[in-house]
């Protein structure tokens, strides 16, 4: 490829700046030009009707009643080739004509008017610029006419005209090579950047590209790159902890199941024991099962190829639906699972999807709660937001973890979670189905110890209507 068909920018710049200037330059000087034209030519006209008016004053009857030319050469002898006068009696008859302007045609009488005339006229090759008129000298009327060369006018017309046709390109030209030293001086900075940008690869990710002057073009250019840079840092770094946490989590059940098949093998057991042991591996089986599908979800959700059907969806009766299938975890832990309904709202969701964001939340309250606590799903809105709120009596999470406990694989107590069947994918799943159904969750201390998990969407219009008492379902056993 040549340099020609993709020019760089400092080359298109200089191109671009050039042509425009040449552009300009040469409207200027074409209008410089007819300015200064019209400016000569207007000089020269004014210099006529001086000439005219000289010239009737040296015109007088003479005694013997014809008419006399009294000017001796009224011109000024050094330029007596450049002006001429000449004078015809109404008749046609010659009064006088002054050797200059001989070589001129005569005046036509018949056109001649009272109105002077300017014209120009050539002849013998160079051009006169002319003015006739009637005049009356002694009560007849005489033809005169004055006229001065215009090749005086033309050599200096000439002359601008030289100067400006080769000064143009001249001063166009310059101006390219200052408008190309200027544009590599103002792009330079971002050869460096670039060379710069080049020296960070993947393993160099913590590098960040040097920024002189923050505020400036080149500095903004600088702090996005770097902010891109941050950004990949963080994905490369959540990419890394992924990939080793799910490796880990995949590990522990596959050792499990080693560890059962190799105690089976290793002596003779009864059938029960054999039992028991593929009942242990089958349950290890489902934990990997449940953990790869969670986490191919998870991956779908990342690509954006899950297809959510939207519908209107009555908060109240989803929370309901989820409170009665994890009522029985609830009562298994004799806790006290309530519902707090103080409006009825509906959104537009993914019924499917919002349901298991709700179930994470309502399963983790009863996972991480004590026995006998109690749990609250509390409904309400809050102008035209529906917030579905799920507060607990469990041990709380510190500041530090809030945002943390949404990302794949954390978890506050890992053995807890465990053995509780967590995969620590539970509320990163929920955070996903929250965020494509076009909400939020978040996550914060409750008023007594706990927390309270709140997931807050969109209500859709005029769905709102808020209730004088709060409706209170109850699940679970008392303590
Ligand atoms: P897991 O499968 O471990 O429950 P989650 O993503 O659902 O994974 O939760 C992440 C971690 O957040 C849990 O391991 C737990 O430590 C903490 N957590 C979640 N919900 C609560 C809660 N209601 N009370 C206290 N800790 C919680």
């Amino acid at each position: 490829m040549h340099w020609w068909s993709t020019p760089s920018i400092r080359v298109r710049l200089t191109g671009w700046y050039t042509v425009v200037l040449f552009l300009m330059m040469v409207v200027y000087a074409t209008a410089t030009f007819v300015a200064v034209r019209h400016e000569f030519l207007e000089q020269l006209d004014d210099q006529l009707h001086d000439d005219f008016e000289t010239a009737e004053g040296f015109l007088a009857p003479a005694p013997d009643g014809r008419i006399a030319w009294s000017g001796d050469r009224h011109h000024d002898p050094d330029n007596d080739e450049a002006r001429g006068s000449d004078v015809w009696s109404a008749g046609g008859e010659p009064i006088y004509r002054s050797s200059a302007s001989v070589a001129l045609p005569a005046v036509a009488i018949a056109a001649a008017t009272t109105t002077p005339r300017y014209e120009s006229v050539v002849t013998n090759g160079s051009r006169w610029r002319t003015l006739t008129g009637t005049s009356l000298v002694g009560g007849r009327a005489v033809v005169l006419r004055v006229s001065r060369s215009e090749d005086r006018l033309r050599t200096q017309l000439w002359e601008i005209l030289v100067v400006l046709v080769l000064g143009l390109p001249l001063v166009v030209a310059l101006a390219g090579i200052g408008g190309y030293v200027l544009a590599r001086r103002a792009l330079t900075p971002i050869d460096h950047l670039a060379s710069e940008a080049r020296r960070i690869t993947a393993d160099r990710l913590h590098e960040r590209l040097s920024v002189s002057n923050q505020h400036d073009e080149i500095g903004r250019l600088a702090a996005v790159i770097n902010d891109t840079f941050a950004r990949l840092e963080s994905s490369f770094d959540q990419l890394r902890r992924f990939t080793a946490d799910a490796s880990h989590e995949l590990r522990t059940p596959l050792s499990v199941i080693r560890g059962i098949g190799e105690i089976g093998l290793h002596e003779t057991r009864t059938p029960a024991e054999y039992k028991e042991a593929m009942g242990s591996m089958l349950e290890e089986v489902d934990r990997l099962t449940t953990l790869v599908d969670t986490l191919l979800r998870l991956s779908y959700g990342d690509a954006g190829t899950v297809r959510l059907s939207r519908e209107s969806v009555d908060l109240g009766q989803l929370a309901r639906d989820v409170v009665s299938s994890l009522g029985i975890l609830a009562e298994e832990r004799n806790q006290r699972l309530r519902i707090e309904q103080a409006a009825n709202i509906s959104v537009t969701a993914d019924r499917l999807v919002l349901r298991e964001a709700i179930t994470n939340v309502v399963d983790n309250a009863i996972k991480y709660s004590p026995r006998g606590s109690s749990i609250e799903v509390r409904i309400h809105a809050d102008r035209d937001r529906a917030i579905l709120a799920v507060a607990d009596q469990g041990p709380g999470i510190a500041a530090e973890h809030r945002e943390r406990i949404f990302d794949r694989f954390f978890r506050l107590d890992e053995a807890r979670s465990r053995d509780a069947g967590g995969t620590g994918l539970g509320l990163a799943i929920a955070r996903w189905a929250v965020e494509a159904n076009g909400g939020s969750i978040s996550v914060k201390e409750g008023t007594n110890g706990g927390s309270i998990f709140e997931i807050v969407l969109p209500a859709r219009t005029g769905t709102i209507v808020e209730h004088q008492e709060h409706a209170t379902q109850r699940m679970g056993g008392d303590a």
